[in-house]
């Protein structure tokens, strides 16, 4: 390692892996994202796939890999629909496994016939013992375990009542296989855990091949070991499960030793990040499915228009430790509004319209504003925007009443037209409601790319779009999906915190060119925010759909303050 300033500091994960790979033990280092495919991947598994993925690729002069691993030994929860959209979403965030895509479900014989191995030394042992002796039996932090009368049997009762419970002969729940380690361990994971339990249901791979099916931690290292995996990264939950790890790897004939290491898992504020918590929103009808752009899953993620590139940011910035805590979620809009200010064309879009007709517009007609894509890119060129005597302005940029230090438009004031004249207010109607319903204006000849002309005060350019040519289009406007921080506390559990705001559907005016936007495309509406077609929704030449990705300020925080 050099000790020059630029070379990041690497995080304890890396190191070990460095280490490990200069000490000769490992020649490379294989790695695996193993999710269950019960549910939709959230940002939480993006900090896993970046962590397990990338160290594959810092590792590409070795021969790295990084398997792609479905965990589906739970005949139960799983659906092929999740395995699909797993891999889609892996890809979009930039990975790639190559030919390493593996189904825990095809180890179901080697699982197998690593129970009847330990069977066969005396290390597990058919319990008849119902689940709520086996709770009694177990004892807790104080108090030592007591054995099932069942460990006695011998190896060969024991082979023979395995074998019957993967013919059939048992109904769910008569009996399960243990494995013989010690009752009285301090760690609990440790006192005699299940390996096998009987489950007469139907597997989406393996069918009615199977009635017995292998439990988690059983499982786990016995595929990493099969697969040669080197480093095995999970969560801290799974520190207290590491011994029982490696006692299956010492006891059960495997072709490789893998190491587990865990990490802090990622958590965000104003969310939730459990599937089963995403799932029971998708079911109850809160949000419109798992790609709903409200929700933390990659594909929600993706629907808002957050860039893979800056999710990628993200959880870099986070790092890799072994301490657990909560991430403010304004850290993942930074990351994201950092990437779409650099990458982001701008455009013109009006989402609350107002008026604008200007009299004496044949002085001096434009057909079209020259305006930058791009500010402070001026690679990204200028575009043409149509305009003519009327155009729509935000209604916020409009005061009747102004306070001095308003520089935009009012009663006799002045303001810029971005990338055209500067306009004068002569006179505003309103509507019944009281509402300003159109402003008067004449324009300042000669004033299109030119400073304003002595004794006029013009301190500030606003967007527009032009009313005879500008489209109408669909606007999302989405929010924070909870009013609280942490969801997951509330009193009244975290369906009582939903932000009732958390969207706002409005039609705005958008500049003619937004007619067109290809499907994702992501843009910034100028003094707005940042805003994408909708994946689903927005097909081009129809009225185009646009979500908001996020505002250009963060509101929250001025909330909060
Ligand atoms: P959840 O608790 O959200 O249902 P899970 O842990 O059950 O998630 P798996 O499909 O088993 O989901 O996870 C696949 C991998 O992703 C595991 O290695 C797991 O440790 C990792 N992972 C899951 N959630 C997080 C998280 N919030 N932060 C970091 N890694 C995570
Ligand atoms: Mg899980």
């Amino acid at each position: 390692m050099s000790d020059s300033d630029s070379s990041p500091k690497l995080d304890f994960i890396r190191e070990i892996i460095a280490d490990d790979l200069a000490s000769g033990k490992h020649a490379t280092t294989i790695t695996r994202f193993p999710p269950e495919p019960n549910g939709y991947l959230h940002i939480g598994h993006a900090k896993s796939i970046c962590l397990n993925f990338g160290i594959s690729q810092e590792n590409a002069a070795t021969g790295a890999k990084c398997h792609l691993r479905f965990d589906d030994t739970n005949p139960e929860k799983e659906e092929t629909e999740y395995v699909e959209s797993i891999k889609s979403d892996v890809k979009w965030l930039g990975f790639d496994w190559g030919d390493d895509l593996y189904f825990a479900s095809d180890y179901f014989q080697f699982f197998h016939d690593c129970a009847v191995h330990l069977i066969q030394k005396g290390l597990a042992y058919v319990d008849d013992d119902s689940a709520e002796e086996m709770r009694a039996k177990r004892g807790n932090l104080t108090t030592p375990g007591t054995r099932s009368a069942c460990a006695d049997r011998s190896v060969e009762e024991n082979l023979d009542l395995f074998a019957r419970m993967k013919a059939g002969e048992f109904r769910e729940g008569e009996c399960v296989l243990r494995a013989r380690i010690d009752m009285a361990s301090s760690n609990m994971n440790l006192r005699d855990p299940v390996l096998y339990r009987i489950m007469h249901a139907e597997h989406h791979n393996t069918g009615k091949a199977w009635c017995i099916y292998p439990m988690y931690d059983f499982a786990h290292p016995l595929e990493d070991a099969l697969e040669h995996i080197t480093h095995s990264l999970c969560t801290l939950e799974f520190e207290n499960h590491r011994p029982l790890y490696d006692w299956f790897i010492e006891n059960c004939p495997v072709p490789s030793k893998p190491r587990q290491i865990e990490f802090a898992r990622l958590n965000l504020t104003y969310t939730v990040m459990s599937k089963r918590k995403l799932l029971q929103l998708v079911q109850e009808g809160h949000v419109s499915g798992w790609d709903d752009p409200r929700l933390p899953t990659i594909s929600g993620l993706r629907r808002r228009g957050y860039p893979a590139p800056a999710i990628r940011d993200f959880c870099k910035r986070i790092g890799i430790t072994k301490f657990n805590g909560t991430t403010d979620v304004a850290l993942l809009e930074f990351e994201v509004r950092d990437f779409l200010n650099r990458e982001a064309p701008r455009r013109m879009a009006v989402l609350d319209p107002v008026r604008v007709r200007i009299a004496n517009w044949s002085d001096e007609p434009l057909e079209h504003a020259s305006v930058a894509n791009h500010p402070q890119n001026p690679e990204m060129g200028e575009r043409l925007v149509p305009i003519s005597a009327e155009v729509f302005i935000e209604r916020e940029d409009f005061m009747e009443d102004p306070p001095k230090k308003f520089f935009r438009l009012g009663p006799d004031r002045c303001v810029r037209l971005r990338g055209g004249h500067i306009i004068r207010c002569t006179s505003f109607e309103k509507d019944a409601a009281g509402n300003v319903s159109l402003i008067h204006a004449e324009l300042l000849p000669g004033t299109v790319g030119q400073d304003a002309p002595e004794g006029v005060v013009c301190k500030a350019a606003i967007h527009w779009v032009d009313a005879a040519t500008c489209a109408d289009a669909e606007v999302r406007l989405y929010d924070r999906l909870f009013t609280a921080e942490n969801p997951d506390d509330a009193e009244g559990g975290f369906v009582s915190v939903l932000n009732p705001e958390s969207l706002k559907t409005i039609t705005a005016k958008v500049e003619p060119a937004l007619a067109r936007a290809a499907i994702e495309e992501i843009c910034q509406f100028e003094r707005v925010g940042y805003f994408v077609t909708d994946l689903k929704d927005h097909s081009p030449g129809s009225r185009p759909v646009f979500n908001r990705t996020v505002a250009l300020k963060d509101s929250w925080s001025k909330q909060a303050k």
